[in-house]
């Protein structure tokens, strides 16, 4: 599965040209704005669009099966790009002199004959539901005829008196949640009209979010009722995880999370919500209205799976530009190198290449090294990052931001290519 559109090369370039226009405005000094600009942009080498080319046909290539996290591809790719950073002269910037910053993950896979069962129904793990359990010990993550509650949105934001958990004991109780953020299907007029930034998907609106909010208040388990539309991506993206999930090896083991996590069918939240009399499009609308309150379904489930836990190891790949005369202070340029790895042939074809996502971002963030690199050092020190386990919920650049290997409150910027 191999795909290559030119969309990659020209972000690239748009990121790159207006990088290079802040780095010549912050050194233009005296001179006019407009002429530092001119004479600082010509001395930048042009991005160019064979090494683009180059940098995502290898990194898509079969030879690196998917670069899904602690994989033997993943460990080439790393290699390949830390050989990069290298060739175009920056220094190492990861742990101990190297160019890595390694952690751990832990892989939970649910085995495939889950099953969610309500009265005389049962629905299929991958089929209808895709649930997941990051509890590392292993405990406690079936759960018997626990009360079905409907959620909202999943979402609690006290700065906008907004709590879609409001008013329930969720001790052993599952959550269900809709994706995105309630005003995304709002029409114009709508209380909720752009109170989370209209279409455009904000924190509160993805997934990692809210299996967070729902452990927050205590939930046994939060589903997240898949649509389309609002998730911006098909069923078969939550199916091809083929259960598994990756997170941080946690302190707590995991105990403060949600037992269960996953997402349904949308077919089955309606279905689910007819058995207890409910009309799942009006809940939905009710869900859109400031002081929404959740709503008890008179039905309870009970949750059969397996969860196999195993260690891997993957890493960030970290490299660094000195700054000419403001070296401390740094601007982060960043880009995911890992993808799904492989999984369910599509056509004969078992590895997902990732190409676009985000082989593409990779070369843009090279490309963006070498022309800096090439040209009139920057005040500052822009550091390139490589994250790990993007795909995952965002862990390479989340631990990077745990441990960050230049001061956060140094960094002045930070830039993200995918
Ligand atoms: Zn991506």
């Amino acid at each position: 599965m191999k795909r290559l559109l030119a969309g990659a090369a020209l972000v690239a370039l748009i990121a790159a040209g207006a990088l290079a226009t802040q780095f010549a405005q912050a050194q233009s000094g005296q001179t006019s704005p407009k002429a530092a600009k001119a004479g600082q942009l010509a001395s930048y080498p042009a991005i160019d669009d064979a090494r683009l080319r180059t940098h995502i046909k290898t990194l898509a290539d079969d030879f690196f099966e998917g670069r899904s996290p602690g994989t033997r591809g993943d460990d080439m790719a790393t290699t390949y790009v830390a050989g990069a950073m290298a060739a175009l002269g920056l220094e190492p910037g990861g742990d101990n002199g190297t160019w890595f910053q390694n952690f751990e993950l832990n892989r939970f896979t649910t085995a495939p004959r889950g099953t969610f069962a309500v009265e005389d129904e049962i629905w299929y793990q991958g089929k209808d539901i895709m649930m997941i359990s990051r509890k590392a010990d292993g405990s406690s993550y079936n759960l018997v005829d626990a009360p079905l509650v409907f959620a909202g949105y999943g979402v609690n934001a006290p700065e906008k008196n907004w709590d879609d958990f409001a008013g329930v004991n969720w001790d052993g109780k599952i959550a269900l949640v809709l994706i995105n953020d309630p005003d995304f299907e709002a029409a114009p007029g709508d209380a909720v009209a752009g109170m989370f930034g209209g279409k455009a998907m904000q924190w509160y609106g993805r997934w990692p979010y809210k299996f967070e909010a729902a452990a927050k208040v205590g939930a046994a388990g939060v589903l997240i009722i898949h649509e389309d539309a609002p998730a911006a991506y098909g069923w078969g993206v939550v199916r091809n995880s083929n259960g598994t999930r990756f997170d941080f090896v946690r302190p707590d083991s995991g105990s403060s999370l949600a037992a269960i996590e996953g997402w349904m069918q949308r077919d089955v939240a309606v279905e689910l919500f007819r058995k207890s009399g409910l009309d799942f499009e009006a809940l939905k609308k009710a869900a859109r209205t400031p002081g929404f309150k959740p709503v008890p379904l008179n039905q309870t489930a009970t949750i059969d799976i397996g969860v196999t836990r195993e260690s891997v190891a993957t890493r960030n790949v970290v490299g660094v530009l000195k700054g000419a005369s403001r070296p401390n202070e740094t601007v982060l340029i960043g880009a995911h190198h890992d993808h799904l790895g492989i999984r369910e042939p599509i056509n004969g074809d078992k590895i997902y290449n990732g190409a676009m996502d985000n082989a593409s971002g990779m070369a843009g963030m090279l490309e963006i090294a070498r022309t800096l690199a090439q040209g009139p050092r920057p005040a500052r020190s822009i550091v390139f990052a490589s994250w790990a386990a993007e795909e995952q919920g965002l862990l390479g650049s989340d631990y990077y931001v745990n441990n960050p290997r230049f001061p956060l409150e140094k960094t002045a910027a930070a830039f993200t290519l995918d």
